[in-house]
C-alpha cells in the first residue's frame, strides 16, 4: 500500500468536513454507523491517527493509540449491547481483502446471527486445513 491520502473519505470525516453518524468518540478513536450496513448493527471505528491500514497501525501507531483503538471498540460493542447476542469484528487489508478506504478501520457487525465468517467458505489448494 502506498503512503497516506489526507483526502481519504474518513480523514475528511476525522477533520469534521463530512458528516457521519457519530456512535463514540475519545482521544484515540472515532466510531460511527456504516454508511452501506451490512447487518443491524454496523458501525466503524477509526484511530484518530493517520493509519492507512492495519499493517501500518501495528507497525507505527503507539501503545497508547494501539490500546486507544480497541478499548474504543469494545467500549462501542458493549454500549450497543451486543455483547450477550455476539457480534464480529473484522478489518480488511489491501487487495485481497478488498479494503475499500485507506484509513485503518475496524468493522463491529451484529444484531442477528452473522452466519459463517466467509461467505461460501473455501478450502485451500490441497484441500487439507492445518490446524
Ligand atoms: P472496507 O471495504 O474498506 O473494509 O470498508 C469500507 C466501508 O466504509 C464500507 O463498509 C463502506 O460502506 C463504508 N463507507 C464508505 N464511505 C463511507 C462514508 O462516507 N461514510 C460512512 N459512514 N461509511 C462509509
Amino acid at each position: 500500500m502506498t503512503g497516506y491520502d489526507d483526502n481519504n473519505i474518513f480523514a475528511r470525516i476525522l477533520r469534521g468536513e463530512l458528516p457521519c453518524g457519530k456512535v463514540h468518540e475519545t482521544d484515540y478513536a472515532l466510531a460511527f454507523h456504516d454508511i452501506n450496513p451490512q447487518a443491524p448493527v454496523h458501525v466503524l471505528v477509526i484511530p484518530k491517527g493517520k493509519f492507512v491500514s492495519m499493517d501500518d497501525f501495528c507497525r507505527n501507531a503507539s501503545a497508547e493509540e494501539i490500546a486507544g483503538l480497541w478499548r474504543a471498540v469494545g467500549e462501542v460493542a458493549r454500549t450497543l449491547g451486543l455483547v450477550e447476542g455476539g457480534y464480529r469484528i473484522l478489518a480488511n487489508h489491501g487487495g485481497h481483502a478488498h479494503q475499500e478506504v485507506p484509513h485503518l478501520h475496524i468493522h463491529i457487525l451484529g444484531g442477528r446471527p452473522l452466519g459463517p465468517m466467509l461467505e461460501g467458505g473455501d478450502v485451500p489448494p490441497d484441500g487439507t486445513f492445518t490446524r
